[in-house]
């Protein structure tokens, strides 16, 4: 059970999970008796930094099942999208400038190609359907003899929907295009082999499966090339030059190294607590449902609508005792309704009414049992204050006011 001061539930788990004591206790050795630069070619200190970031990419490389040189440490997700993103355009924009990806994207890899569009590069957004799965039809009939990449995330950060990425691999093996995948909310939850699925790029961060903040990685394929983003001493085969993050890069390791044991057990765990949170608060509060695909999604994710109040207005109910989150974290500055909701076709109302709830390994029964009744009690609450909800329960025809 995590508390923190003021005694939160947490339960933002796809925002950011808390490094496990395994990871931590990997990484401490690192910062001060260790303290080598891994580039350091000179002297035995840089060697055992060099040997422990090696240990490292093959631990990871291990877990995803890809060669070691085919790892490249970044500072994060962000940074592997970026790499990946531009990476390819400038390398390739010659065979064609069209990338296709989809509306629901994170902001990370949509930034990225807006940025592009102003280089000269022509996007799609995909809309999804309402179930946030990609038209498979659509996005094959989408590609044309210009398109170089389909850019399509594992999971979604709002809703855990998993898209169907052997299909996608396909298409994009047959129509001869790369197929980057943002997969930082797969990554650590299930079995994510990009080659077993024709992936020839794929983003992840450790900070999202039990591992420290500010480290990530790009899987690039070896039969291809990005032009690096970063420049200055060619490190990481010139692909992302930077002194290397030697306890940051320890700890992803580590955090690899425990999710191939631990992932299954986590799964099953998970996945009862989830369906516990879920099926008690559709049963408790009256037109209250879930967002996007029911079974196709990640275990740990519930992201869940409950119609006549604000995402916002509920958390401010529960006065900092629960940390979920209304959108995704990235955006939590912006009060416009969350674009992965919007694009799937929910309303505003319903895209605002709506929080995600991402559970982690370190959560419990006892936690779950109180996230129902505090959120039964804010919906409640706000609901025996509006105006809509009284008119609706006097049979008032309300979705015009919604
Ligand atoms: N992609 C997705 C799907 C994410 O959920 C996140 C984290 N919110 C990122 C990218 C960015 O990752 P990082 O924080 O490691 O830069």
């Amino acid at each position: 059970m995590i508390e923190q001061e003021q005694k939160s539930i947490y339960l933002d788990y796809n925002a950011t999970t808390p490094c496990d004591p395994r990871v931590v206790e990997a990484m401490l050795p690192w910062f001060y008796e260790n303290p080598g630069n891994a580039a350091s070619r000179t002297h035995a200190i840089g060697w055992k930094a060099e040997e422990a970031v090696k240990n490292a990419r093959k631990q990871i490389a291990n877990f995803i099942e890809v060669e070691s040189n085919e790892i490249v440490f970044t500072s994060g997700a962000t940074e592997s999208n970026n790499l990946a993103i531009k990476g390819i355009y400038e390398q390739y924009q010659t065979k064609g400038n069209h990338i296709i990806t989809l509306t629901t994207e994170h902001k990370a890899v949509l930034d990225p190609l807006k940025k592009l569009e102003t280089m000269g590069a022509e996007v799609t957004y995909l809309d999804v359907k309402p179930d946030g799965l990609v038209d498979l039809k659509k996005l094959e009939n989408t590609i044309t003899k210009k398109t170089i990449m389909v850019a399509i995330m594992w999971a979604n950060n709002e809703t855990g929907v998993l898209q169907n990425m052997k299909s996608i691999g396909e298409i994009c093996t047959k129509k001869n295009i790369f197929f980057f995948s943002d997969a930082t909310q797969a990554v650590g939850k299930i079995k994510t082999h990009p080659k077993e699925l024709g992936i020839d790029l794929m983003s992840f961060s450790a900070h999202k499966m039990y591992g420290p903040k500010g480290v990530g990685a790009l899987y690039i394929s070896n039969k291809i090339k990005v032009a690096e983003q970063m420049n200055g001493g060619g490190h990481e085969r010139g692909f992302r030059s930077g002194t290397l993050n030697v306890p940051g890069i320890v700890g992803f390791g580590k955090a690899a190294e425990i999710a191939i044991e631990e992932m299954e057990k986590n799964a099953t765990e998970l996945k009862t607590l989830r369906d516990q949170l879920e099926n008690t608060l559709l049963e408790k509060i009256e037109l209250s449902s879930v967002n996007g695909h029911q079974t196709q999604r990640l275990f740990h994710v519930c992201n869940m609508a409950f119609k006549f109040i604000d995402g916002e207005d509920l958390m401010s109910t529960f006065n900092q005792r629960l940390a979920v989150s209304s959108g995704s974290a990235c955006t939590s500055a912006s009060i416009e309704p969350s674009h992965v909701l919007i694009g799937m076709g929910l309303s505003n109302h319903l895209a605002q009414a709506s929080i995600r709830f991402s559970l982690g390994k370190f959560t419990t029964r006892e936690e779950i049992e109180e996230v129902v009744k505090t959120i039964t009690a804010g919906v409640k609450h706000l609901r025996e204050r509006s105006p809509v909800w009284e008119m609706y329960q006097n049979g008032v025809d309300v979705d015009g006011f919604l």
